[in-house]
Parts: C-alpha cells; sequence; structure tokens
C-alpha cells in the first residue's frame, strides 16, 4: 500500500529524515518509534504533505505522494491524528468530527449557500454518519458538549473519531495514547484493534509508549536522529543493541511504562 523509499528533509543544517524507507502493507499496524527528535512526526508530515521532502519517493497505492496537492490527501483515503490534538475547542464533538468529513461532501459554494435540496439531503447523511461514528466510540453522550473542558482521553477518541469520518485506508495516529492513564490505554488499544478490521485500515502508528505500541503492532520501524535504525518484529526490534543504544539504556517495552526517552542535548 506504501512505499517510501530513500526519503530525506533538511530544516537548514538539521536533517530530519536522512534516506529513510520501509513499505506498508494493506492491512498492517505499523509501529513507528524513536527518541524525541528521530523524525516520525516529520515523516508524517511528507505522508501528508504537510513537509516537501527534499529528495526520496513516496508511493501510495501506486500513487507518487510527493507530487499531488496536500488538500488532496484526505480524498486519497488517509487520515492522521495530531500529537497535541488538532481539535476546535468551542465546536460541539459532533461538528469537530464532521470536519473530517469536508472532503466528502459534493456541494459546490453556490448551492450549498443557496442551501438547495441535495445540500441538506448530503448534510443529514454526514451527520447520521458521524453520529455512528461517535455511537462506536462511545462519544454519544458528549456529542453536543464543546471540545473545550472534556477529559482528555475522550478528546483523544474525538480525533480518531474525526479521523474515521473521513473514511481512511490509511491512518496515521501521532501519539494517540500520550497523556492516557494506564486504564485508558488499554481501553484505546481495544478499541484501536476492534475498529481496525471493522474499518479496513492500514495503520501506522507513533508513540513512545511501548507496552503500547509493541502489544499493538505487528512491526516496528525505529528511527534515530532522522535515520532508520532497526525494523521488524516487536520482539526482534526490543532487543536490537542498536534500538537500545538510541533510548539511553532504557530497557524498551518494559510492559506498561509511557517512558518518553529524551537524547542528551536534543
Ligand atoms: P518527538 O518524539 O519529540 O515528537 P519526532 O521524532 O516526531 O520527535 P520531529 O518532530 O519529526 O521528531 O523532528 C525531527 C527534527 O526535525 C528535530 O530536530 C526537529 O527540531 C526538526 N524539525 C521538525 N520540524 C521542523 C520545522 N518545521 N522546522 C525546523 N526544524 C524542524
Amino acid at each position: 500500500m506504501l512505499e517510501v523509499h530513500d526519503l530525506t528533509v533538511r530544516f537548514g543544517g538539521i536533517t530530519a529524515l536522512d534516506g529513510v524507507g520501509f513499505d506498508v502493507g494493506r492491512g498492517e499496524m505499523v509501529g513507528l518509534i524513536g527518541p524525541n527528535g528521530a523524525g516520525k512526526t516529520t515523516l508524517f508530515n511528507c505522508l501528508t504533505r504537510r513537509y516537501r521532502a527534499d529528495s526520496g519517493t513516496i508511493s501510495y497505492e501506486g500513487e507518487d505522494l510527493t507530487s499531488v496537492a496536500p488538500h488532496t490527501i484526505a480524498s486519497l483515503g488517509i487520515a492522521r491524528t495530531f500529537q497535541n490534538l488538532g481539535l476546535f475547542p468551542r465546536m460541539s464533538v459532533r461538528d469537530n468530527v464532521l470536519v473530517g468529513a469536508h472532503h466528502r461532501g459534493r456541494a459546490g459554494f453556490l448551492t450549498a449557500g443557496l442551501r438547495l435540496p441535495g445540500v441538506r439531503r448530503e448534510e443529514r447523511a454526514l451527520r447520521a454518519d458521524a453520529d455512528a461514528v461517535l455511537e462506536r466510540l462511545g462519544l454519544t453522550g458528549v456529542s453536543d458538549h464543546p471540545a473545550t473542558g472534556l477529559p482528555f482521553g475522550t478528546l483523544k477518541r474525538v480525533e480518531l473519531a474525526r479521523a474515521l469520518l473521513g473514511r481512511p485506508r490509511l491512518l496515521l495516529l501521532d501519539e494517540p495514547v500520550n497523556g492516557l492513564n494506564a486504564a485508558e490505554v488499554e481501553e484505546f488499544a481495544g478499541t484501536l484493534g476492534a475498529i481496525r478490521s471493522e474499518y479496513d485500515l492500514t495503520v501506522i502508528v507513533v508513540e513512545h509508549h511501548m507496552g503500547f505500541v509493541m502489544g499493538i503492532c505487528e512491526r516496528i520501524v525505529c528511527l534515530d536522529f532522522g535515520r532508520k535504525i532497526a525494523e521488524g518484529p516487536p520482539g526482534e526490534v526490543q532487543r536490537d543493541p542498536g534500538v537500545i543504544e538510541a533510548y539511553l539504556g532504557t530497557a524498551v517495552g518494559d510492559g506498561d511504562s509511557p517512558m518518553r526517552p529524551t537524547k542528551e542535548g536534543a
């Protein structure tokens, strides 16, 4: 489904990604790990065309992603969530979720402005779809509540609901369990495992919580200073000496510890 080849991104003197390559097969759940500043979010930003790569290629379902317009990413079936939540605080949970369906509407500027019957039908259908996703994620009770003031764990699920409403085939999750307590992490893992097959998703998940990422992903890609230093099944990557060194000797995969490794000086 996705082939990343020799991807390099520089910011002035910093090489955020340095010749990174890996493939993701349809239906896979792949974990992207690495210490702070390793280049994980930069990679997501390339996949969603927020950043332009200096060199390298990204092929998604046979299409060259590096040359598509950024606004077409959602309609290609790629959705993401954000490390620091990308919700609109004053909008209701349902309206925040509906933002995820922006590319599914067919109405143009004029037809929407005139509120023609076709537009109202389309809005009803999208609202019904949003309500179904909200129910699936246990958010019906807060659907009319503004995003602001809701618990962090709930907001993480709202972000997931918004991404799902875009009907993605490839879902990119940036630190989905960061800030959640142990019970919430476990619940999120269960939900993600279930919706993955219900929604026929391929998932790439960036996460520092090793218990979560090693437990839920079939394959792990580890970056360090912009380079891929390891790739393989969780058990193998956890034992990889280069990965252990990158994490400054911290025992990778030690149960549920939500460790946030930091490199000296990074
Ligand atoms: P974290 O786990 O802390 O989120 P990360 O692995 O996602 O880290 P990135 O955010 O991709 O790492 O950053 C990789 C490097 O690129 C860092 O040195 C960062 O400072 C730099 N970087 C990322 N985005 C930009 C930008 N827009 N301008 C300048 N430098 C950037």
